[in-house]
């Protein structure tokens, strides 16, 4: 708090990295409703997990229960969503962990707020890029049907904007690439 001396913590980034064998980072995917988010995530935190590292996500649709359950899907609503996701991962990251975070994040100033927030280099942009036409087609939790008949407001894609990532360090077409091919493309991109 501001005034108060803070004690400052006597570990080091670089002793958290030792012990873990990686330093603490955020994997950020961002990309419509279906395009395969966190079907991804759960398949890049296997692989991550089985290769020894500590790794952890996030899920839009499991924080939004809980630690967002008070917001909407307003735009101020959606960038406190995103604030609040970003701080979590944040002293995650500090902590020493791979955070993998799965939200749909349709704004980019919300998510460069996030990246800003990081120390150069471990923030990882992944524009899971799937277009507007085949997400509608897998409709995976029927959202898109309900938005189209005007059940849901403020749908990202359909009545509400997404605002793509100008330069995302991996860009994931996945009506292209099996989910292996994915989780292989964030990996190389993380070494
Ligand atoms: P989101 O988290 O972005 O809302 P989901 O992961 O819940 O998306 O749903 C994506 C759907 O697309 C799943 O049914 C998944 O099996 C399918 N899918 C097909 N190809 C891919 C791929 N290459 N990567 C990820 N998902 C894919």
């Amino acid at each position: 708090m501001a005034g108060l001396d803070q004690v400052k913590s006597k570990i080091s980034h670089q002793d958290r990295s030792k012990r873990f064998g990686h330093p603490g980072r955020i994997i950020w995917l961002t990309g419509l409703s279906g395009a395969g988010k966190s079907t991804i995530a759960m398949a890049l935190e296997r692989r991550l997990f089985d290769a020894g590292q500590n790794v952890y996500v996030l899920d839009g649709d499991i924080v939004r229960g809980g630690l967002c359950a008070d917001l909407g899907f307003s735009s101020d609503d959606r960038a406190e969503n995103i604030r609040r996701i970003g701080e979590v991962a944040r002293i995650m990251a500090d902590a020493g962990l791979l955070v993998i975070v799965a939200f749909i994040s349709p704004f980019r100033a919300d998510r460069d707020r996030v990246r800003d927030g990081m120390p150069a280099g471990r923030f990882t942009e992944v524009h899971v890029s799937t277009p507007l036409e085949i997400c509608e087609q897998r409709d995976t939790k029927g959202l898109y049907a309900k938005a189209r008949a005007g059940e849901l407001t403020d749908f990202t894609g359909i009545s509400s904007p997404y605002e793509p990532p100008p330069s995302p360090e991996v860009t994931l077409p996945t009506e292209q690439l099996t989910v292996d091919d994915c989780v292989d493309r964030i990996a190389a991109a993380l070494t």
